[in-house]
């Protein structure tokens, strides 16, 4: 094969969505795959649709999930997120002006002056009479002179002459062959009245001028795809190959909504999915290795992704399946990995941190570690061993077979026990265990009697993890304060 090249072609309409990440993602590994290089270019020609901040999100989101950019220009709008900014369409007019000229001189594209009233009107006759919808290539045997045709560009729209007979078929690395009736298709305007390109016209001259050798993108280009192998035919260019990806859908096959999770891949990162966990979830939406494995390293994915594995029909979005991996990569994290991936949620999440050692953040962090799919959740899961709110319901300390007296009873001792054992978050949970077992047995109390309560005043929680983990790290002193609050408010309520 010869050099590979693909491009990631968005329109800064917003901030990018899965389905157009995954499209970067699948392009980029193909590119790798090969040896080759993956081009950034925005399709910024609607004007009309710009939304400002959309470029940094792009760049933004490719960086986050590790999808590099080969080439591009040196602009600003590279700033600190890529080494390259983006090609970039709006900034190239001139290019595509003069490629128009072009198809002028030769025939193959034609301005048209039919104005919106009979466009509006040709719309509604084709409606009410049934016929197929588009330009009926009224301005097409018009005959213009050379000066006229310079003169249209950039006051008149200008449109593709498409050929009108029999079938054109493409071969799709994904779909196989793909033929569309040529009678069908209309005559599409590549220049607007105002000198800008439209998305067809662009793209093929671009990915003719960067070399692309595979055009990848999404399912719902492939109805453009026979009007951009006419303008590659009209310049006598080599039309590059083409795959369009599957659509991805929200359960239940209907339409990916931000219900179903499409959202954009920065509010995944502002929920702290991990991005190898969101890469690893994007290339399975369509792709299979064709083993049982599931889970991927970009390297491994950059060996084993191929387009004959990608499938034609379309792909499910299901979140359960993005929290299970996203799960799974924070549950690997190594400790390093974990505290310095989980310390800025804690602090967010109001923990304060810096009155906790090292070693006692680790704790915290490994606490939620095995129970949190994305790391804006530590604060919830971790909350009960830094928040100093009490007891809501001092009933609950009571364990099912005991009552008031007794439990205040078993509080009393257990502060005497803590108060006779220095714990710290350098003593193994093995060893508190041990303390709080000989005493139990010392006593004489049954296993629940002692641990409920001494559970759920540590805590707080009726339910929670472990009792000794918690009282691990926040040791003796803070083991007692809470027995003591605990001990309180159930003296209290005896009293009432
Ligand atoms: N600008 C198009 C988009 O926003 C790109 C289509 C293509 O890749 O050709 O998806």
């Amino acid at each position: 094969m010869n050099l590979v090249r693909t491009r990631f072609a968005p329109s800064p309409t917003g901030a990018p969505h899965i389905g157009n990440i995954r499209t970067a993602l699948f392009a980029w590994l193909f590119a790798k795959h090969h040896n080759g290089k993956f081009v950034l270019r925005i399709e910024d020609t609607d004007q009309a649709r710009l939304k400002a901040g959309s470029v940094k999100a792009i760049l933004e989101s490719l960086l986050w999930l590790g999808i590099t950019i080969d080439e591009g220009v040196m602009s600003a709008e590279g700033g600190e997120t890529g080494r390259y900014g983006p090609y970039i369409q709006s900034q190239r007019l001139s290019l595509y002006q003069g490629h128009v000229m072009k198809l002028l001189e030769t025939g193959a594209a034609y301005p048209c002056m039919c104005d919106n009233a009979r466009l509006e009107q040709l719309k509604k006759t084709q409606v009410t009479q049934g016929l197929p919808s588009g330009y009926d290539g009224k301005c097409r045997t018009r005959s213009w002179s050379d000066e006229q045709k310079k003169d249209a560009i950039g006051s008149l729209p200008i449109r593709l002459a498409m050929p009108k007979e029999g079938t054109l078929t493409f071969e799709d690395m994904i779909r196989g062959n793909v033929s569309f009736d040529l009678s069908l298709q209309d005559d599409p305007i590549i220049l607007k009245s105002d000198g800008f390109p439209t998305y067809h016209l662009a793209s093929v001259i671009d990915d003719h001028a960067m070399l692309i050798s595979h055009v990848i993108r999404g399912e719902e280009w492939i109805s453009s795809t026979p009007k951009h192998i006419s303008l590659y035919n009209a310049f006598s260019w080599e039309p590059p190959a083409f795959a369009h990806l599957p659509m991805i859908l929200g359960a239940g096959k209907s339409k990916l909504s931000k219900r179903h999770g499409a959202q954009s891949v920065l509010d995944y990162q502002k929920l702290g999915y991990l991005p190898d966990a969101l890469r690893n979830f994007l290339v399975l939406l369509g792709w299979n290795p064709g083993t049982n494995q599931e889970i991927f390293s970009s390297s491994e994915l950059i060996e084993l992704f191929s387009l004959e594995r990608v499938q034609k029909s379309p792909a499910i979005f299901n979140m359960e399946k993005l929290n299970w991996l996203s799960h799974h990569y924070i549950s690997t994290l190594s400790d390093t990995a974990l505290l310095d991936s989980a310390l800025p949620w804690l602090k967010k999440a109001g923990c304060p941190t810096d009155q906790y050692s090292q070693k006692q953040l680790l704790l915290i962090t490994k606490i939620a570690q095995q129970r949190i799919s994305f790391l804006s959740a530590i604060g919830e899961e971790t909350a009960y061993l830094w928040d100093t709110q009490p007891i809501q319901d001092p009933l609950i300390l009571i364990e099912k077979k005991s009552s008031i007296e007794h439990t205040v009873a078993i509080l009393a001792g257990l502060i005497e026990l803590f108060q006779n054992n220095d714990i710290s978050e350098n003593t193994p949970c093995e060893e508190i265990t041990n303390i709080v077992e000989q005493w139990r047995e010392q006593q004489g109390h049954a296993r629940g009697e002692i641990l409920w309560p001494l559970r759920v005043s540590v805590t707080r929680l009726k339910h929670s993890p472990g009792v000794y983990e918690t009282i691990q790290i926040i040791g003796s002193k803070e083991t007692i304060v809470r027995l003591n609050q605990a001990r309180d408010l159930l003296s209290s309520q005896k009293q009432a």
